[in-house]
């Protein structure tokens, strides 16, 4: 009996000293990573889709920029490094968020309500991570190829009613002293003096700008935000060149006049000496130089938020290149995070637009051929559709001119001009997906506007460009005809569009970081969910 209770009693300890060793173990993981950093990457209308299409390109466009290493994307490499998730992202009470709701959820981790900025459903402003990190003594950075005031980066740093109140969303951000805020929309920083050519502030900025940057202010006050914001020891740079002799560990850039140049436009001026616009990898660049070099830490949002505006122009050529500059900031962030155990970097998105996909059709079946296998001796070799073939990919590649901009330079032409056949030449001109005469056409066929409510803030133009179908889903006017350009090329490009605003499709949710941390990213869950295993993470 006495042998027994020993033994009971020997147990009784080694079940206590594991027990024991593991609690301080535990302890012991989570104080030996403290986490200093934070990056948050946000391809704003990223969903499955988009990303569907980089990878494919990636990997079967004949002439694909990934040759050289073996057709792998950096989104695909931060998959194989982290953990992964899926994201549903819906806002308060609704089935599908927009970005303004949809940042706020992630940058608060609570639900928003559609179209607000920085808020809770009810419309009480809340506490952000970027305001959480300020608190903690850590540096505070926001980066996006769009506007600095427009709804993804806003919802970080301003708390407003409506997504639309940039100028105020400006004051907000400006106040707020986020360290390192780069990107477009100089026109909600300029007072509305500056709408005077002969102005000292317009002439002052023209000539800062070499004339590059449209001089234009939407403020309805006289506030020069930029020299407040010079006040408060900000460097402001509005070039490349000024981003680069930035000095200091505070900066403003603002380096356009509304958003800033699409994907297509910065792969054919990346190489030009001439350029002065920074890249996205460039303005991401510098924010994590200067943020680094805070002891404590930071944090930083990096937005590549115009994969959404070629969502909504189902442009699908300017979609690829999006993805690509996206891409290639990602390939950028994941060399600085890699092996570092004190940085959380999470890349995910808003929501996903367009209904995007590749698609199989009945149009252009391929030719019949022979085969060298067994089962096919005696028999050709004949798909009954037409499963769509990799030179569209290239193709895609070699877009010239996103539709937004050849529908710019449409408009641009005395208005006896603007026919169906300037339209195909300036088209076939800048895609390889050549459009007829009656195509052309259909783009700009018009109709009375009947679903626009009289009194409604949104009420467009009287005519609108004609959508014959899911008519309900082309909710912007002036960008319909984009739209309608979309879906003729479509059956060129095997692609089809759902429609022309956003779907509740889930989206990619990766996390790379200590593995104590990122463990928990690795499920489905709603974005404000992963929003709070960020903001833990950073205390
Ligand atoms: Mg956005
Ligand atoms: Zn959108």
């Amino acid at each position: 009996m006495i042998e027994i209770s020993k033994i009971y009693r020997f147990m009784g300890r080694f079940i206590m000293l594991l027990l024991m060793a593991a609690l301080t173990s535990s302890c012991h993981d989570s104080k030996s990573t403290p986490l200093k950093n934070v990056i948050i990457m946000i391809g704003d209308g990223m969903g499955p889709q988009q990303v569907g299409l980089l990878n494919t390109y990636a990997k079967y466009a004949p002439n694909s920029i990934y040759k050289a290493q073996g057709g792998i994307t950096a989104i695909e490499n931060a998959m194989t490094m982290g953990t992964i998730g899926y994201a549903y992202h819906e806002a308060a009470n609704v089935l599908v968020t927009d970005s303004a709701a949809s940042a706020t959820q992630f940058a608060a981790g609570v639900r928003a309500g559609s179209e607000m900025i920085g808020c809770d459903q009810f419309g009480n402003a809340t506490k952000t991570i970027l305001e959480l990190a300020q608190n903690l003594g850590k540096s505070t950075g926001l980066v996006s190829d769009t506007r600095m005031t427009h709804a993804t980066p806003a919802a970080f740093a301003a708390h407003q009613s409506h997504r639309s109140k940039e100028n105020a969303i400006a004051l907000d951000m400006l106040n707020a002293e986020v360290d390192v805020m780069l990107s477009g929309g100089l026109r909600h920083w300029i007072p509305k003096e500056a709408n005077d050519k002969n102005a000292v502030v317009h002439q002052y900025l023209k000539t800062r700008t070499g004339g590059n940057i449209k001089i234009k202010s939407k403020r309805k006050d006289s506030r020069d935000l930029l020299a407040e914001a010079s006040n408060k020891q900000y460097a402001v740079a509005l070039t490349l060149s000024e981003l680069e002799h930035a000095k200091g560990d505070k900066i403003l850039g603002l380096f356009s006049y509304s958003g800033m140049p699409d994907g297509i436009q910065e792969t054919l001026s990346k190489n030009d000496p001439n350029r002065t616009v920074p890249t996205l990898k460039e303005m991401t660049m510098k924010a994590l130089d200067v943020l680094s070099k805070n002891d404590k830490g930071f944090f930083l949002m990096i937005e590549g938020g115009q994969i959404d505006w070629a969502g909504h122009d189902n442009d699908a050529g300017t979609l690829l290149h999006e993805m690509l500059k996206f891409d290639d900031t990602i390939k950028y962030v994941l060399e600085w995070v890699k092996n570092r155990q004190d940085t959380l970097l999470i890349i995910s998105a808003d929501h996903e637009t367009g209904g995007f996909g590749f698609s199989y059709s009945r149009r252009n079946l391929p030719q019949e051929k022979d085969l060298p296998g067994k089962l096919f001796e005696g028999e050709k070799f004949s798909p009954n559709f037409n499963f769509g073939s990799h030179d569209i990919l290239d193709r895609l590649y070699n877009q010239k001119l996103s539709y937004a901009n050849m529908l710019k330079q449409f408009d641009a032409l005395p208005v006896h001009q603007q026919t169906p056949q300037s339209l195909q030449e300036i088209v076939n001109q800048h895609t390889q997906f050549p459009i007829t005469l009656a195509e052309a056409a259909t783009v700009l066929e018009t109709e009375e506007n009947e679903y626009y409510v009289a009194g409604h803030p949104s009420l467009g133009s009287k005519t609108f460009p004609k959508i014959h179908d899911f008519k309900e889903f082309y909710v912007y006017s002036s960008e319909l005809r984009l739209d309608l350009l979309g879906r003729v090329v479509a059956k060129y490009q095997n692609t089809v569009w759902a429609t022309g605003t956003h779907t509740n499709t889930p989206v990619p949710l990766i996390a790379i970081g200590p593995e104590n941390v990122t463990a928990q990213f690795g499920r489905m869950m709603h974005t404000t969910e992963w929003a709070q295993y960020a903001i833990e993470a950073l205390q």
